[in-house]
C-alpha cells in the first residue's frame, strides 16, 4: 500500500458546550493513502461530514474538536498536525494540501461575479505573482480539465446548468494540485446520469493527477463503483472499514450488510430492499454497549452492555470489524458455535468468514 497522506487519530467532536455535549465523533481513527479514493458510507447524522469539516478545521460552533490528531502529508514528504498549524498555516495549507467540496457545493458560487473571477481568486491569493494573463490561463485550462468550454469563464452561475455548477466547485477545489480532496456528497443534488459523468471525471482526474479523494455519502453502492476501500460510519465512530470489494461481497458488520440491502444490487438478480429497522441513535443517550444493538438482528447479551472496539485487522486481513460477532477473545469463547458462552444468536452466515 501507498504512504499515508492523511491520517486521522482519535478524533473527538463534541456539538455544544458545558456539561451536556453531545458526542458526534467518538473517537475515529481513518488512514487516506496517496493515490486512494477512500469511501465514507453511512446515514444521516453519522457525523461523516462532521468528519471533513474538523480534520480540515472547518468546523463552524458549536461544533468543538475536543481530542485527537489529523496529521496531513505534503508534496514533499512533510508531515503536520493540523490541528496544531497556526491560522496562517492553515490557510496555506488549504487548497495547496487538502481542498473540500462541500454538500451543496453547486450553490456556493457567488452569484453576482462571473466564473472566471470565481476561479483566479483562490489562484491568486496562494501565488500572488502571477499575472492576470496567467491566471485568466490557469481558470481556463482547470474549466476545460473539468469538461467545460473556456469561453464559459466570462458567464455568471445562474447562467450554467447545475452539473456545470457542480464542475467549476470542482476545479476550483483542483487550483491548487492538492494531495488530498475531501467530497461531501458531490453528486447527491444531480441526476443519475450526471452524478455518473462527475464520478468518471473525478476517477480519471485522479488517475491522471494523482491525488487522493475521500468521498462522503450515504450511498454505499455508489462506493462500491469507484472507491478502492470504504470506511462505514455509525453514530460518530467507523465501524466496518475494507477494500471495497470485500465490504460489497461480505460485509462483516451487521449495520455494514443493511447498508447494502437497502440499495438495489449491482450485479446478479434482482432481490428485495431490505433496509434497516429503526432509527439512528440519540447520540445523547447511548448507552454503554453497541450502539447498532437496538436494531441489530444479531444483537447478543454481551452487545448491550460491551461497547465493540475497531481493533487491529486479524492476521492475514485487510479489513476492520467493530463487533463482537468478530471479537476473536468472544469468538474463541463460543460465539457463532452456539456453545451457550453467550446468550446469542450465533455468527450469521451472511456475515461470516
Ligand atoms: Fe450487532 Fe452486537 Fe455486532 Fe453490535 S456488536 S453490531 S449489536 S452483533
Amino acid at each position: 500500500m501507498s504512504e499515508p497522506v492523511l491520517e486521522i487519530r482519535d478524533l473527538h467532536v463534541d456539538y455544544g458546550f458545558g456539561d451536556d455535549p453531545t458526542h458526534v465523533l467518538r473517537g475515529v481513527d481513518l488512514t487516506l493513502h496517496r493515490g486512494e479514493v477512500l469511501g465514507l458510507a453511512g446515514e444521516s447524522g453519522c457525523g461523516k461530514s462532521t468528519l471533513a469539516y474538523a480534520a480540515t478545521r472547518l468546523l463552524p460552533p458549536p461544533g468543538l474538536i475536543t481530542g485527537g490528531e489529523v496529521w496531513l502529508t505534503d508534496r514533499e514528504g512533510r508531515r503536520s498536525d493540523v490541528l496544531g498549524l497556526t491560522d496562517a498555516q492553515l490557510r496555506a495549507a488549504r487548497w495547496r494540501d487538502v481542498a473540500i467540496v462541500f454538500q451543496g457545493a453547486m450553490s456556493s458560487l457567488n452569484p453576482v461575479f462571473r466564473i472566471g473571477r470565481q476561479l483566479t481568486d483562490g489562484i491568486r491569493a496562494h501565488r500572488p505573482g502571477l499575472s492576470a494573463g496567467d491566471l485568466e490561463a490557469r481558470a481556463a485550462e482547470l474549466l476545460e480539465m473539468v469538461g467545460i468550454s473556456a469561453d464559459r469563464l466570462r458567464a455568471y452561475p445562474h447562467q450554467l446548468s447545475g452539473g456545470m455548477r457542480q464542475r467549476v466547485m470542482i476545479a476550483m477545489a483542483l487550483a491548487l494540485e492538492p494531495q488530498v480532496l475531501l467530497m461531501d456528497e458531490p453528486t447527491t443534488a444531480l441526476d443519475v446520469v450526471m452524478q455518473r459523468q462527475i464520478l468518471e471525471q473525478i476517477m480519471e482526474l485522479r488517475d491522471r493527477l494523482g491525488f487522493s479523494v475521500v468521498l462522503i455519502t450515504h450511498d454505499v453502492s455508489l462506493l462500491v463503483e469507484v472507491a478502492d476501500r470504504i470506511a462505514i460510519m455509525y453514530a460518530g465512530e467507523i465501524v466496518e472499514e475494507a477494500t471495497a470489494s470485500e465490504v460489497y461481497r461480505r460485509p462483516r458488520h451487521p449495520y455494514s450488510a443493511g447498508l447494502l440491502g437497502s440499495f438495489p444490487p449491482l450485479h446478479g438478480p434482482r432481490r428485495e430492499l431490505s433496509g434497516i429497522p429503526g432509527a439512528p441513535p440519540d447520540l445523547q443517550r447511548l448507552g454503554p454497549g453497541c450502539p447498532f444493538a437496538p436494531r441489530c438482528p444479531h444483537a447478543m447479551d454481551v452487545c448491550r452492555d460491551v461497547r465493540p472496539v475497531l481493533g487491529p485487522p486479524r492476521t492475514g486481513e485487510d479489513r476492520r470489524v467493530a463487533c463482537h460477532l468478530h471479537d476473536a477473545d468472544l469468538v474463541a469463547a463460543g460465539v457463532g458455535e452456539g456453545s451457550g458462552a453467550i446468550s446469542g444468536v450465533g455468527l450469521p452466515p451472511e456475515l461470516a468468514r
